[in-house]
């Protein structure tokens, strides 16, 4: 039975001369693995060659033996395909979101808030308030999305109390200690009993715990926030994000 549903393109491989695997993340049906056949043809029923980060409306047919779909159609709009092309910064935050995402959801298992998240996160990520800010709030936007992802996900760190004894930590202490392996703060009195707790300074805490605070805050503080998210991801899937790096170092770089 052929399948409708709404989709974003998260990569898309080369097969044989004329086709494509493509990742896609759609709607109502989670991550799907299809077959494109002939997408590669000058004149492909998918309206062109698909491409990461294109979207719209799909129709695709399960394989009874295999997880790999075959598409039949893709009504494909490559605004964010645009976007991307012309901010390096937009695109390599696009790009870590994708990865993380790619790795932490299964295959038809769907989150449809999550990808109304993403899509929006794509969007925002072109519309820089001003492009003096471009830097901060890629930054900033990618900060958002990855905390929606750990949400989503059920792996959402605890911000506002200590995971041992569950006393109020407030985020405005100078200090405070966050443990990957505890997934959140651990309070002064019990740190001792996490030996991979480290001290992270109360303006990064702030930002996490309350999102409304990264709007204002300096690159600099965001890159020590994105630097403790990322080594918390690099923790949950036991290896670090291939394009954490680029988002590193494009906000090291200036
Ligand atoms: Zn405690």
């Amino acid at each position: 039975m052929l399948i409708k549903d709404q989709a974003i393109c998260l990569r898309a491989m080369e097969y044989s001369e004329t086709s494509q695997i493509v990742t896609l993340l759609t709607r109502s049906h989670g991550r799907i693995q299809a077959i494109a056949k002939g997408a590669r043809r000058p004149k492909s029923s998918f309206g062109g060659t698909i491409e990461r980060f294109s979207r719209g409306h799909i129709v695709y047919l399960p394989n009874e033996n295999s997880s790999l779909v075959t598409l039949r159609e893709f009504h494909q709009m490559y605004d964010l395909v645009l976007i991307m092309s012309r901010h390096l910064e937009a695109y390599h935050c696009a790009l870590l979101g994708t990865e993380l995402l790619t790795k932490l959801m299964h295959d038809d298992d769907p989150h449809e808030a999550l990808f109304d998240a993403f899509v929006q996160y794509l969007q925002d990520l072109g519309h820089p308030t001003s492009p003096d800010t471009a830097r901060r709030d890629c930054l900033g936007l990618l900060i958002v999305f990855q905390l929606s992802l750990l949400r989503e996900v059920g792996l959402y760190p605890m911000f506002s109390r200590c995971l041992n004894c569950k006393a109020a930590i407030s985020p405005c202490q100078t200090v405070v200690f966050f443990s990957h392996s505890a997934n959140g703060l651990v309070c002064h009195d019990c740190e001792m009993s996490f030996p991979d707790r480290m001290a992270v300074s109360g303006e990064v805490m702030g930002c996490l715990a309350q999102i409304s605070r990264i709007s204002g805050a300096s690159v600099q503080t965001l890159l020590q926030v994105e630097t403790l998210i990322i080594d918390h991801f690099t923790y949950l899937l036991h290896t670090r994000p291939k394009t954490a790096k680029w988002v590193l170092d494009m906000t090291l770089a200036k």
